[in-house]
């Protein structure tokens, strides 16, 4: 399996590249030289195979002979081991026509999880091998960060540093990064906000010398490796359908249009999808160009649903790179444009291909708490707001008959309630319990580095910090 970037100046890496690089040279996303694709009798036979074992089915077209599937599904059986329901993303029926894929079912009880677990074990394998140690560095607005610390913890190959921006995490996201006794795991607390977090790891990707000298790797959802096991589960829900014999259609919550762009990962492989609805909150960035074909950066306003107030979907680019027909130089074209003035648009022919698999709807606070409550009361199901937005967005997309009547549709239900109880709250009266593994989360005990917004600073506690 060979990779190339959608900017066109980094081609013929492997699986292993991808996965140490993340980010392409040319600052452009990998993706695979060409989709590999399950038939209608390999999909019919994924029917009563556990989910490691679909994973390692689907993971192991990927990795190509960097790791081979034997390893893969080592290493998958591994992952979900640990995960707390026996389905590991089991599908609830909601009403006639309408699922939740739970993706809570994690350590950190995000969909974060679901990649983050393998990731950590690969990074790891893929070290080893060569003997080289890793520091990874990013930063957070909640869920990606804790999922990252809980993942890398206690592997003897990697340090990780998370930065989070002081008071702007939840609570339940601030406890489960800082009260990690794990080695090599750290939870940085930093005076400024997500973006101050975000200018100081660039600051230190953008010194050559630090990043070589300490063999910097970075884990946010740009890396493909991050896309791939994201893959699965929109295979495992739609076989439990009927696929490859019944169609399906999928609602996605949706900020960095990761999740969702692995759903169209799916299609493109042979799974039977006739729609993918992209939920978005009041930070409508993708609902809009789904309108007019046009990309228009604005302002982030604070939601419900914080883990999608981004108006800057990274991902996209990997959806335009497709749209355009895999060309790479007008691709990085309009990316520079869009960096420089925080605009680029599409034809219409090529919105048209869009439109006929994606379908977007922007869903406001006032409509996410009226959905919690509103199936809370007729089913007794506890959803967060994040899910919800994407059970309205799927209701919205049955009322316009975007999806037709005998096609389900299976709405990714992307962090558990308790996450977020707040929102749950104020919609139904009652507060969400968390999970047996973390009902003592909030007594234990913390430990976190403060610092100011200064690269200078970040470099030092790196190199203080790290083990050798
Ligand atoms: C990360 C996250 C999202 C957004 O996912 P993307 O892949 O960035 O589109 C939505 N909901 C929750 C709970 C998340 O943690």
């Amino acid at each position: 399996m060979e990779y190339l970037s959608t900017r066109g100046e980094d081609h013929n890496t492997t699986f292993e590249g991808v996965l140490l690089n993340g980010l392409a040279r040319d600052g452009g996303l990998y993706l695979p030289k060409s989709w590999p694709t399950f038939n209608s009798s390999e999909i019919a036979n994924m029917q009563g195979l556990s989910y490691h074992e679909i994973a390692a089915l689907i993971i192991s077209k990927f990795t190509g002979d960097d790791i081979i599937y034997r390893e893969v599904a080592d290493l998958t059986k591994a992952t979900y081991e640990n995960f707390t329901h026996p389905e590991v993303a089991p599908l609830k029926f909601i009403e006639d026509g309408l699922y939740a894929l739970e993706l809570f079912h994690g350590p950190t009880i995000a969909f974060k999880d679901y990649a983050m677990q393998f990731l950590a074990r690969t990074f790891h394998k893929a070290l080893s091998k060569s003997g080289k140690r890793s520091v990874i560095l990013g930063a957070t607005s909640g869920d990606t960060g804790s999922a990252a610390l809980q993942a890398f913890q206690n592997l003897d190959s990697i340090d990780i540093f998370i930065l989070f921006p002081y008071g702007r995490v939840s609570p339940i996201q601030q406890k489960q990064m800082t009260s990690l006794a794990g080695l090599g795991a750290h939870a940085i607390c930093v005076s400024g906000d997500f973006d101050t977090c975000q200018d100081i790891v660039k600051g230190c990707f953008n010194d050559h010398y630090f990043r070589d000298e300490v063999n910097l790797s970075a884990i946010n959802s740009i890396n493909w490796a991050r896309l791939i096991p994201q893959i699965v589960y929109y295979f495992t829900a739609a076989v439990k359908l009927g696929a490859p014999d019944q169609k399906v259609a999928f609602s996605v919550p949706t900020g960095n249009f990761g999740n969702i762009f692995a759903g169209w990962a799916a299609k493109q492989m042979g799974l039977p999808i006739d729609r993918l609805i992209v939920a978005s909150n009041r930070n409508d960035i993708l609902p809009r160009f789904f309108e007019n074909g046009k990309m228009v950066r604005e302002k982030v306003h604070q939601s419900l649903s914080p883990s999608m107030d981004i108006q800057v979907s990274s991902n996209f680019e990997r959806l335009l790179f497709e749209l355009l027909e895999r060309d790479a130089e007008l691709c990085a074209l309009k990316m520079k444009e869009f960096a420089s003035t925080g605009f680029f648009d599409v034809s219409l022919g090529q919105l048209k291909v869009a439109k006929e698999i994606f379908a977007a709807y922007r869903v406001d606070d006032a409509k996410t708490t009226r959905r919690i409550k509103f199936l809370y009361d007729h089913y007794g199901m506890i959803f967060d707001p994040h899910s919800a937005v994407g059970l309205e967005a799927a209701k919205a997309a049955r009322d316009d008959e975007v999806v037709s009547k005998n096609i389900p549709i299976i709405s990714l239900a992307c962090a558990h309630p308790a996450k977020f109880p707040d929102a749950v709250e104020n919609a139904i009266g009652v507060r969400p319990e968390l999970p047996q593994h973390l009902s003592d989360l909030m007594d234990r005990q913390e430990s976190k580095i403060d610092i100011d917004g200064k690269v200078e600073a970040i470099k030092e506690l790196i190199f203080i910090n790290k083990r050798n």
